[in-house]
């Protein structure tokens, strides 16, 4: 029987990477009574878990930017600060493009990455061509890569911060679904479960694809909706070189980077109805790897050995929200990470960390990731999702 705290400073609603590094965070800052509710019987099982481990610098918004600038360089320290392995590898990002108005948008983003200090480079099709002899690149105009760009561990990550925070004192606990939140005058009181009520003054919502679900229970929409992502690892590829980068061939929103011996590839369907399905999609996945064959047509010989699907969390705008919800004293959201949000955890975890307990995020300017931004017509359009 879990023992399940009667009261709390703050109750933090999902244990995917947003609540843990929240709730980390939270507790090097010094808060110690952080009660953090998973409902799976393990951590980082669901968006976190099932997500395709990239991270990079290459954003087409300089909010997008700067939250890397925060989030990378707090994975390269990762394992010294928690003593967790992640096994980051900076195998660089390549964008194929194939289109002219992408040429034409990515060559803007360039010029905002390099005006932030993040030196992407501008390739000819001829040179990618040279540099990936796997891949059928005949009908690529150009690439932009930046060799810091790459992958990490999502589990790890999760692991690293649940066993840091719970350290300096938080209670993680899984097998806890948050039910129904209590609210008085206005203000968070707590949160039920079937397991009790746990009283709180602060609560925040880091459901992930449920995060409306938990606005639905205090009466706030949070414009956030599931959408299905599909992945396939195969069998090892002979000759795939140790290095091989993580290629986004950007106008099919195809994707594929080295797994082990082998491939993990992920294709995302544009026709895919919001929904809280996670069942494979067998006919997608004929078209998913019709089209990775035709990219990389050594993957014919090859077998797979793992599929799964998960679920974006995908706001308006392709950016997440993130800070204090003003219209419930106490509510905070770190949601809405639209199919990027694994490589923003640190940064987000720790800006939410000091908007609850300073007032305000102070080691980035956030402001223009609140909610209200939708009903203020002021969303912020990022080009770079995959
Ligand atoms: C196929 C795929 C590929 C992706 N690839 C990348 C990538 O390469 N790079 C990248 O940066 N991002 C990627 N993403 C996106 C990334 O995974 C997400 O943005 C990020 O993991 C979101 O983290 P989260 O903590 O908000 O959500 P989650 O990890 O889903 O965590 C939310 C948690 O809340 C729990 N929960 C929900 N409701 C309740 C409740 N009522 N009570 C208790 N618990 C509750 C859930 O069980 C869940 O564990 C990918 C996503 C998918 C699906």
């Amino acid at each position: 029987m879990v023992d399940l705290t009667k009261s709390a400073d703050v109750v933090i609603i999902g244990g995917g990477v947003m609540g843990a590094s929240t709730a980390y965070h939270l507790a090097l800052k010094g808060c110690k009574n952080i009660v953090l509710l998973e409902r799976n019987p393990f951590f980082g099982q669901e968006a976190t878990g099932k997500c395709a481990g990239g991270i990079r610098y290459q954003f087409a918004t300089e909010i997008n930017i700067r939250l890397s600038l925060l989030s990378l360089p707090m994975l390269d320290r990762f394992e010294e600060e928690l003593g967790q392995a992640i096994d980051v590898r900076h195998c660089g990002y390549l964008f194929l493009l194939t289109r002219e108005k992408d040429i034409q948008a990515f060559e803007a983003n360039v010029v905002l990455q390099h005006r932030l200090g993040v030196m992407t480079e501008w390739l000819s099709g001829d040179s990618v061509r040279s540099r990936l002899p796997l891949m059928c690149l005949e009908d690529v105009l150009a690439a932009t890569w930046h060799p810091k760009d790459g992958l990490a561990d999502p589990s790890g990550v999760v692991q690293g911060y649940i066993t840091g925070a719970r350290r300096l004192g938080a209670k993680c606990l899984t097998d806890i679904e948050a039910t129904g939140i209590l609210i008085e005058n206005g203000r968070i009181c707590g949160v039920k479960t079937p397991k009790g009520e746990v009283s709180a003054p602060i609560l925040v919502n880091a459901a992930g694809p449920w995060a409306s679900r938990i606005g639905e229970m205090v009466g706030i929409q949070f414009p956030v909706v599931p959408l299905r992502r599909q992945i396939a690892v195969t069998t090892p590829i002979p000759g795939l070189p140790l290095d091989f980068p993580f290629v986004i061939d950007f106008a099919k929103n195809l994707y594929f980077h080295r797994e082990g011996p082998g491939i993990l590839t992920g294709m995302s369907n544009l026709d895919e109805p919001p929904s809280f399905t996670q069942q494979v999609d067998r006919e997608w996945e004929l078209v998913h790897f019709d089209a990775a064959m035709a990219r990389m047509p050594i993957l014919e010989h090859a077998g797979i050995i793992s599929r799964w699907a998960g679920l974006y969390e995908v706001s308006p705008d392709a950016h997440p929200i993130l800070g204090k919800v003003p219209e419930i004293e106490g509510l905070y959201a770190i949601v809405g990470f639209s199919g990027h949000g694994f490589m923003h955890g640190p940064a987000c975890g720790l800006l939410l960390s000091e908007e609850i307990l300073d007032g305000k995020a102070h080691t980035l300017d956030v402001t223009s990731l609140r909610l209200s931004r939708f009903r203020e017509c002021k969303p912020i359009l990022e080009y770079n999702v995959v």
